[in-house]
């Protein structure tokens, strides 16, 4: 192997102070300070069996960086081919995994696989669906240790990159805590290993063996020592020698053929410290009885910063490890620190809540996880320096506010613990370090901090467990009350229970088809005629309770259910209508809601073209009815789609209005035709100030040439009042509440024969 390495150009040299000097062949030194990470990748893995999926991954990721390297990505199609590339290629940081592929689990169940049988602990999973009711169920995400949970809908740039780089940065955390605790142990076994090798040279040996156990590489190295206090011309010899170099034993360095060898090892003897190199590595082991040593060893690849720390502790105390107990300390010290921010690691805080636990004390303590909102942006807009700073400066004033007995830990990229007496670790404590915006070069910038408090008495089992029921506390806050500190109560897991429960079972009663739709008529108010009809769902569990869907529709929003969910209800809306005008009912319409989690479903024109196609039915005599939220997303965009929808020729509806947000020049450039009074304007309708915000509504909706209907009206008045007001339409129990389609019909037909 001597001899035989590339031609290059640069030595990394370092010195004492760990400050870079290169140094190029023609000898003249520069200097660099930053890490090249450019040829190094995260590998991330796409496991999903739908090809656009993959597609719209890389399209949404392409060029992107993430803590500056780049991503390479790995595709598998099924579970088989997943765990084949998870088993062949090293170091794979994350994967995207599907939960529906070839069964519909088979993504759930590929997780146990990972983390028992292939034993990756470090692989970051973010699980991937179509919806959440195919979520993994509260304990499988907290047993197996899963990173982050999002619905395909989330395939943006912007929400792929957020949860992609946080789940990097915890990824590269555990990768250097894992590293160092294996590199620790190697270690410790080294030194007490070699202290049993007999005579100088044994012991050189052993040395150039165990570095490259380090390193993971096949012992290839030499040792030289530098023989002082010798008047002879080549005083540098090669005490001991592994592989390729083993004739060379008992040689002066002078006999080894000029290489990149030789000339590392007379770097590393002359100036006492170490040098890194692309291909190698010449450790400096100062030892004041035996002399100035160096050991080489080729380790053909670039050392990683871990193995760099490791191996600078190794040689900085390998001539004394004898009987040296502080080496064992800052050993430890190594593999329990977080060296970015100088906090207790994870490991740590672990060890720390089992000791707690252990001393059966009598003093309550809790344990707080502590994270920093909107971190992964700031990060990607202001760059990773900048946040690693505010880390920092975060860690510090953390710190300061949590002294003894309080321990402040760092668990995860951005979020820290604090674990302490239940007394000290309270809300406000906690927001005070974050009440003061932060400095950092030069710019001030105000974080907030979203946190779970969990008093110990609440967990069973140890300090894993403590961290992990922390963080679905600290999860369920960061889901329904960002920028807050929540404490656990055993209410939250009831309620994300019963709420999972619940749409397991919509899910279910949707595919057994017990969903069904009631019918409420709208009226002109000039003559009582019906104008049309609102269609809304209903839905009657399995225990006979109707449930209301103001509790299940905001379910079916947020799992991405209300994407199938809205079409089956606008299509059965649909057949109503066309059974109505096949009965002769010709100039009514049929409003359908329409949530905005549909409007913003890159399929939805699509959806509608589908559904009127089915009926062959005009669109204008549908009506969509949305809300004021629209204006929360996209609103670009979104008015984009509803002039499309106009186009197509349905009716659109402003519902509940004067709830939401939308002002005045806003709702000038929306496409719609009609704007619904929300009942609760209608319902204070008996007051004199409640009267006057329902003419304003009126008078505004008359302005911008709109129809004009008032919702919930329950008392004749109201009606009087909103036809005097000039109001066109209503609708409201006063006058029909919603009914199913038979008694519709009869209602119709009790009217007509009226007259
Ligand atoms: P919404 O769109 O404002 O629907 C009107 C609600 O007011 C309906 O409640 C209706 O039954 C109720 N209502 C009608 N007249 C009166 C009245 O005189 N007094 C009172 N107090 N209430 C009246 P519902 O059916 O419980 O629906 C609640 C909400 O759930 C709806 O509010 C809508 O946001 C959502 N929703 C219902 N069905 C659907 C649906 O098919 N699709 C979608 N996306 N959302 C739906
Ligand atoms: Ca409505
Ligand atoms: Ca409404």
């Amino acid at each position: 192997m001597s001899g035989n390495f590339p031609k290059d150009k640069d030595l990394f040299v370092f010195k004492d102070e760990g400050k870079m000097i290169l140094i190029t062949d023609t000898g003249s030194p520069g200097s660099s300070d930053t890490q090249d990470d450019d040829d190094r990748v995260w590998r991330i893995l796409i496991t999903d069996d739908e090809e656009e999926v993959h597609q719209a991954t890389l399209y949404a990721l392409r060029d992107t960086k993430i803590l500056t390297r780049n991503l390479e990505f790995y595709h598998a199609y099924n579970s088989a081919q997943a765990l084949d590339i998870l088993r062949t290629v090293p170091d794979i940081a994350v994967i995207l995994l599907d939960v529906v592929m070839e069964t519909s689990n088979a993504g759930l169940d590929l997780v146990p696989v990972i983390r028992e049988q292939l034993k990756m602990n470090d692989l970051r999973i973010i699980l991937r669906t179509g919806e959440p009711n195919q979520a993994p169920e509260i304990d499988v995400i907290r047993d197996y240790d899963i990173n982050d949970y999002k619905l395909k809908s989330d395939l943006t740039k912007k929400k792929l990159y957020a949860s992609l780089t946080s789940a990097v940065r915890s990824y590269k955390q555990l990768r250097t805590i894992e590293d160092s605790k294996k590199g620790l142990n190697m270690i410790l076994q080294a030194s007490s290993e070699l202290l049993t090798q007999e005579g100088l040279n044994n012991f050189a040996q052993g040395v150039i063996i165990h570095i490259a156990a380090l390193l993971g590489v096949a012992p290839e190295g030499v040792i030289c020592v530098r023989r002082r206090d010798q008047h002879v011309e080549e005083d540098l010899m090669i005490i001991a020698a592994a592989g390729d170099y083993c004739s060379l034993i008992d040689r002066p360095l002078s006999e080894m053929s000029e290489s990149i060898t030789s000339r590392l090892l007379r770097e590393s003897l002359d100036n006492r410290c170490n040098v890194f190199h692309k291909t190698g590595v010449a450790l400096y082991l100062g030892s004041h009885t035996r002399g100035d040593m160096s050991c080489y060893v080729a380790s053909g690849t670039p050392i990683s910063d871990v193995d760099k720390g490791l191996l600078e502790i190794f040689c900085n105390n390998i001539a004394l490890c004898a009987d040296n107990i502080s080496f064992l300390e800052s050993l430890k010290d190594y593999a329990f620190t977080d060296t970015l921010v100088g906090l207790p690691n994870r490991n740590a805080l672990e060890e720390v809540i089992n000791r707690y636990i252990d001393q059966k004390s009598d003093v309550p303590y809790s344990l707080a996880l502590i994270d920093i909102d909107n971190f992964a942006e700031i990060n990607a807009a202001l760059g990773q320096e900048y946040g690693d700073q505010l880390l920092k400066t975060a860690a510090d004033r953390l710190k300061a506010r949590f002294y003894e007995p309080n321990t402040v830990a760092r668990v995860g990229g951005d979020t820290f613990a604090v674990f302490g007496p239940t007394s000290h670790v309270q809300k406000k404590a906690l927001l005070q370090p974050f009440v003061n915006p932060f400095q950092i070069g030069g710019e001030l910038q105000l974080l907030s901090i979203t946190a779970g408090i969990v008093p110990l008495t609440e967990i069973q089992g140890r300090g894993s467990e403590a961290i992990k029921d922390a963080s679905i506390v600290l999860k369920q806050a960061k889901n329904q009350s960002r920028g807050q500190v929540v404490m656990f109560h055993h209410k939250m897991v009831d309620d994300a229970r019963s709420r999972l429960q619940m749409l397991r079972n919509l899910r279910s009663a949707f595919e057994l088809n017990q969903l069904f739709l009631v019918f409420q008529p709208k009226l002109k108010l000039s003559d009582l005629s019906v104008t049309g009809f609102e269609a809304l769902i209903r839905w009657k569990d399995s225990s006979g309770r109707f449930v209301s869907p103001g509790e299940f529709i905001p379910l079916a929003e947020q799992s991405g259910l209300i994407i199938r969910m809205g079409e089956w209800i606008l299509r059965n809306a649909i057949a109503e209508l066309a059974l109505l005008r096949a009965k002769g009912y010709m100039n009514t319409s049929m409003a359908v809601n329409l949530s905005v989690a549909q409007l913003e479903h890159p399929d939805v024109l699509e959806m509608l073209m589908r559904v009127i196609g089915e009926n062959n039915i005009d669109p204008s005599f549908i009506e969509l009815e949305i809300t004021e939220s629209i204006a929360m997303g996209d609103i670009e965009a979104n008015l984009r789609r509803l002039e499309k929808i106009r186009e197509i020729g349905f009716k659109l509806s402003m519902d509940d209005f004067g709830t939401g947000f939308s002002s005045f020049t806003y709702l000038q450039k929306m496409p719609i035709n009609c704007l619904k009074i929300d009942r609760s304007f209608v319902n204070r309708s008996n007051t004199k100030s409640g009267r006057e915000i329902v003419e304003m509504i009126v008078q505004l909706g008359k302005t911008l040439g709109l129809n004009v209907i008032a919702e919930g009206v329950e008392e004749e008045v109201q009606g009087v009042l909103l036809k005097e007001m000039g109001c066109h339409e209503v609708q409201g129990f006063f006058y029909a509440k919603p009914m199913e389609r038979e008694q519709l019909h009869q209602w119709l037909a009790a009217r007509k024969a009226r007259g």
